[in-house]
């Protein structure tokens, strides 16, 4: 799309757009979508793309989906706003925070809804706070969060978050917010380490940093369980265990973010279940409503719950609280949208579709310019080097992986380039066929961008 378009100059001239070179989008104008269906998004002159990240990795039912638009018109019309302040509630928001716990078979026991996966972690940070706070131990504050983690944008969810692009310019991170290794053993991995010697030295790095900062100051520990726009890193199956342990040992809580891996992603329900981590805290959004309406939730275990109710009674309220908690039109929107996920089979298609996803993606791992084929599930990312014996990267600028993604948006297929690499998160709805149309746009992009 060009600048001369009316809307397109529009859009340059009013919409400061998220995440975007400012300075380069007045030269180059935006790409407009008008409608979806399915898997495919199409722009404004019509273009049709498959959108292979699913958004911002989040419409697990594909963009055209009448059953969440038809609840929202009902909700809409029924109550279209209603609050949670000062013990009242509303219908949806009560049925969908007994689901969510219900999805955790009772392992989580209340849930604290936002209005997106950043206001969720900001939440969780003031939470773990309150909680030690609430226990007569204020020292105890720290967050460990990991270097590529990603956690949002707000103050102190961009904290967490461990890439320079979101500290650089803001005066971030917050203190009392630390960051440890990423687990990537492709990148990180010392040569001849096995995995499992990996995750090892990743616990033993965390448990050193817990140490040196004192134990009695460390609150809590945060990691997606397969990171997504880090780069899609799937640790060694060892790394939660251990890294669960180490947090046990020293009363450190441990908070999963299942931002991205919540609700099938990764061919299970939630990613927590395929490695084993018990959580005190779990963030979701995005596939909670398929990203139709903006929702969060913070999900909580008995022992924090039971703190953060004794302590809001000792101080006369819990003094946190956001207009749009538990909105009842997205809370509406997500509880059918989870009956669309379970009717269908959609965490099966994800473990199926997956596989073709993952199987036709490492088909490309010969290829000269590919260093490593990642991911689990539908979700994937494939790393470009210059050279593959030494991994050096691709471009200095570490921007190769921009590069094959203008490629295949040009050949209609929509990804997403994080440096040198390149990640694949389609709709949940995915056929295998699709995933096949899918894997031959990329394989022809990257042989053009090349
Ligand atoms: N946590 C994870 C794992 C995410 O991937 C994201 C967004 O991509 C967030 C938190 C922040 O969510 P939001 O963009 O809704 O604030």
């Amino acid at each position: 799309m060009t600048t001369s378009d009316p809307l397109a100059r529009s859009d340059v001239a009013y919409q400061l757009h998220a995440y975007t070179n400012a300075q380069r989008h007045r030269e180059e104008g935006p790409c407009i979508m008008d409608r979806g269906e399915g898997i495919h998004v199409y722009d404004t002159e019509g273009k049709a793309y498959i959108e292979g990240m699913a958004g911002l990795w989040s419409v697990a039912v594909g963009f055209s989906e009448p059953r969440l638009a038809r609840v929202a018109h009902e909700q809409m019309q029924r109550l279209p706003f209603y609050h949670t302040f000062s013990h009242k509630s509303n219908v949806p928001s009560i049925q969908l925070a007994e689901k969510l716990i219900g999805l955790t078979d009772g392992r989580m026991a209340q849930a604290f809804f936002t209005n997106s996966g950043s206001e969720a972690n900001d939440t969780i940070v003031k939470m773990v706070w309150y909680y030690n706070n609430a226990l007569g131990r204020p020292e105890k504050k720290k967050i460990i969060a990991r270097q590529r983690g990603y956690h949002g944008v707000t103050v102190a969810s961009a904290s967490l978050t461990g890439l320079a692009g979101n500290h650089r310019g803001f005066d971030l991170p917050l203190p009392r917010i630390l960051h440890t290794r990423c687990p990537h053993w492709y990148r990180e991995g010392l040569p001849d380490e096995t995995e499992i010697a990996f995750a090892d030295r990743l616990a033993a790095e965390l448990e050193a940093l817990i140490l040196a900062e004192g134990p009695e100051t460390v609150a809590a520990f945060i990691g997606e369980p397969v990171m997504g726009a880090g780069g899609v890193i799937v640790p060694p199956e060892t790394y939660w265990p251990k890294m669960q342990a180490v947090c046990r040992k020293y009363d450190i809580l441990v908070i999963a973010d299942e931002v991205i891996t919540g609700f099938g992603r990764t061919g299970r329900m939630f990613a927590s279940d395929l490695f084993g981590i018990e959580p005190d805290f779990m963030t979701l959004s995005k596939q909670l409503t398929s990203s139709y309406q903006p929702l969060a939730a913070v999900l909580m275990n008995e022992r924090v719950a039971a703190v953060i109710a004794r302590h809001s009674g000792e101080l006369g309220t819990f003094g946190h609280g956001y207009t749009a908690s538990g909105h009842p039109v997205a809370t509406a929107v997500a509880l059918e949208n989870i009956r669309i996920i379970e009717e269908r089979g959609l965490v099966d298609n994800a473990a199926a579709a997956g596989a073709v996803l993952q199987r036709r993606l490492r088909e490309l791992a010969d290829h000269p310019l590919v260093g490593e084929v990642r991911g689990i599930g539908l979700i994937a990312a494939v790393e470009l080097v210059a050279d593959k014996a030494s991994r050096a990267p691709f471009d200095p600028a570490g921007m190769a992986g921009a590069r094959v993604v203008r490629q295949s948006q040009e050949n209609g297929l929509i990804l997403r380039g994080i440096q040198d690499s390149v990640a694949f998160c389609p709709p949940l709805i995915i056929t295998e066929a699709q995933v096949g149309t899918l894997a031959d746009r990329f394989a022809q992009s990257l042989e053009e961008a090349a």
